[in-house]
């Protein structure tokens, strides 16, 4: 019998990640299956012990449960555990629990493998402090940016996600360089190197507002949100004159393959499974 795997969310019909998965193991010659769970908003762990308990050896978790499959780990990576949220529980081999989180270093893989975005010495904003900016946070980190400063719409939240951010001990900014939160209304003559919006606004087609010279000259946008058209926030990119403004997808596949290496042990390729999904 083949290795069973699966993403759990709710809802989760729409999920690209059977897809990708199955592209990774034809790929890589593995031997796997890999399913959707519709998860019971009220009983997460029953489902994902269920599925382990029925010999599953992993489960990529996603909206709303990264929180409780976090409680539910065993033991959890560093990027985890400053996440605060799991989207990739690993079954050992003594059946306990490992949870990760590889949506932050999806993003940096996107950014600089894929798109060759130079992290080292620029100066990154980080809109949001939700789940998706908390899960990001550490990997963006070390990747040695001059400045990181994360803003958003409820200032606190800003302030105490730039403060846990700078307390991590693996928490490494480049030479000079700091993490700091603020309200969006306190951008008022910065300007980035690369803007990365990890707010939910796009959702509702609307962008966070923020001032409109805050991007540099030859500045980049990242959204983590995509879909089939351009969404609002790349849309803002192209007219305040981003140089590349890209969407989530790459993310999403990066993150993908991160939870296979995991589980695998391989790495597959990811821009072929890229451009699969955008045609
Ligand atoms: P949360 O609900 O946890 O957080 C939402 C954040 O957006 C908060 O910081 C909130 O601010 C802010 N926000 C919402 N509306 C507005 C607005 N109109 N203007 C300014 N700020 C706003 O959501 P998540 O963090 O889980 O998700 C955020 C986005 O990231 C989603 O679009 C999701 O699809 C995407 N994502 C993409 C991934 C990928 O692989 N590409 C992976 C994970 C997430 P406040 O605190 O003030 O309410």
């Amino acid at each position: 019998m083949s290795d069973r795997y699966a993403v759990i969310g709710n809802p989760i019909a729409h999920s690209k990640s059977p897809l990708i998965h199955a592209e990774f193991a034809r790929q890589t010659g593995q031997c796997l299956e890999y399913g959707r769970i519709l998860g019971d908003p009220n009983d997460f762990a029953g489902d994902a012990r269920r599925f382990f308990a029925e010999g599953g050896r992993g489960l990529n978790v996603t909206v709303p449960f990264k929180e409780q499959a976090w409680a539910l780990a065993d033991e959890r990576s560093p990027r985890a555990e400053l996440a605060g949220a799991v989207n990739t529980l690993i079954r050992l081999d003594d059946g306990r629990l490992r949870g990760d989180n590889t949506d932050g270093v999806g993003l940096v893989r996107d950014l600089g493998d894929n798109h060759g975005f130079r992290f080292q010495g620029a100066r990154v904003l980080l809109l949001g402090a939700g789940g998706a900016a908390r899960g990001v946070l550490l990997p963006l980190l070390e990747t040695g940016p001059e400045r990181l400063l994360i803003a958003n719409r409820t200032v606190s939240k800003a302030i105490e996600l730039a403060a846990l951010g700078a307390a991590f001990p693996s928490a490494t900014p480049g030479a000079g360089g700091t993490v700091e939160g603020r309200g969006l209304k306190a951008l008022e003559g910065e300007s980035f190197d690369l803007i990365v919006n990890a707010t939910s606004a796009g959702l509702s087609d609307a962008v966070p507002a923020i001032p409109e010279d805050c991007l540099s000259d030859g500045g980049w946008i990242y959204d983590m949100l995509y879909g089939d058209a351009p969404t609002a926030f790349q849309r803002w990119g192209r007219t305040h004159g981003a140089a590349r403004a890209l969407d989530g997808l790459g993310m999403l596949v990066e993150q993908a393959a991160e939870a296979f290496w995991l589980w695998r042990g391989a790495r597959p390729e990811t821009l072929p499974v890229i451009k699969l999904l955008r045609g």
